[in-house]
């Protein structure tokens, strides 16, 4: 049966170097303070903004919520990412995403001055990521990086596939896994035959929503399996990987919950401080 890779206690134990940061930063008279834009009424949004919110507590960190009605018009949602661009207390912007359909998502976040922009999603930063010239990662991917690391999961020379192309996940993982010498296949909803893909993977990693897509027939024996999924089966959260059957084969796993979401939440936080210390001069 593979070890479980435990991101809730991993998260937990880079929490408490946080905080001791934070509080060196805060006798500096420096209080990491971020802000998140939430358009309209998403029930997921809306759990994930309270998390983001419990955590940053947690780690002494400030964080605003501006809950816009679902009926925003872009020109207002422009008209305060210009503000808190412009307002010097403010370390880090983001957007929660999705957004209403009225809104220009893409707009919004091009719109984030790339030294606040706290999920890495901007244009420039995303630029930055694939030219290997980076001071700001997608929480997502560059909590998975860790992980591996913390378990001491080598990249170089492994095969890996992403399962799942999104800009917010599989593409800035994509980028961080071939930095480190992987040799990365992405795979996406119009790939062929996705299990004699995922079979020759020495790493899978699914980040696609979809409960239980990747099956034990789809994994290598020995394989790391990494969990991104979020879904809700008859009231229960699941990941994309049919865990109980794929930790079998698997040397490593993440379970869902317990994996990658709290990593996210965790390098969040991570990066609001990275850009505070960054804009106070302490790279
Ligand atoms: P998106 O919907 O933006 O992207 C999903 C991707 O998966 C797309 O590229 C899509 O392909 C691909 N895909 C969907 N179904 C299949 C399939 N059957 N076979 C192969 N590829 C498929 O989702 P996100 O990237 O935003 O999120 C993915 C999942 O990860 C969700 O469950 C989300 O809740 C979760 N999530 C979890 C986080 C965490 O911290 N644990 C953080 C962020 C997201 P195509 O491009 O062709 O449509």
């Amino acid at each position: 049966m593979g070890k479980i890779l435990d991101g809730k206690a991993f998260a937990n134990e880079l929490g408490q170097n946080l905080k001791e940061k934070v509080k060196n930063l805060k006798e500096k008279g420096i209080t990491p303070h971020f802000c998140v834009i939430n358009i309209g009424d998403d029930p997921a949004s809306k759990i994930y903004v309270r998390t983001k919110k419990r955590r940053a507590k947690k780690m002494g960190i400030i964080q605003d919520i501006y809950q816009m009605p679902a009926d925003t018009e872009q020109a207002e949602a422009l008209a305060l990412i210009d503000k808190l661009n412009a307002d010097p207390t403010i370390n880090g912007v983001m957007v929660q995403l999705p957004a209403p359909k009225q809104i220009d998502a893409d707009e919004l976040l091009e719109r984030i001055d790339p030294n606040k922009d706290v999920d890495g999603l901007t244009p420039a930063n995303i630029g930055r990521l694939w030219m290997e010239d980076h001071f700001i990662e997608p929480a997502t991917a560059e909590g998975i990086i860790a992980l591996l690391k913390h378990y001491q999961i080598k990249l170089d020379g492994k095969n890996v596939v992403v399962v799942g192309r999104s800009n917010i996940v599989g593409k800035p993982l994509a980028a961080l896994m071939l930095e480190q010498n992987a040799t990365v296949t992405i795979c996406h909803l119009h790939t062929q035959n996705l299990g004699e893909i995922t079979k020759k993977a020495d790493i899978v990693v699914s980040a696609t929503g979809q409960a239980f897509l990747i099956t034990a027939d789809m994994v290598k024996d020995g394989a790391v399996v990494v969990d991104v999924g979020m879904n809700h089966v008859n009231g229960k959260l699941v990941g994309d990987v049919d865990f109980d059957n794929v930790k079998e084969k698997a040397s490593y796993i993440t379970p869902v919950p317990g994996g990658v979401g709290p990593l996210t939440v965790q390098f969040l936080m991570e990066a609001v401080v990275k850009l505070t210390r960054r804009q106070n001069g302490r790279e």
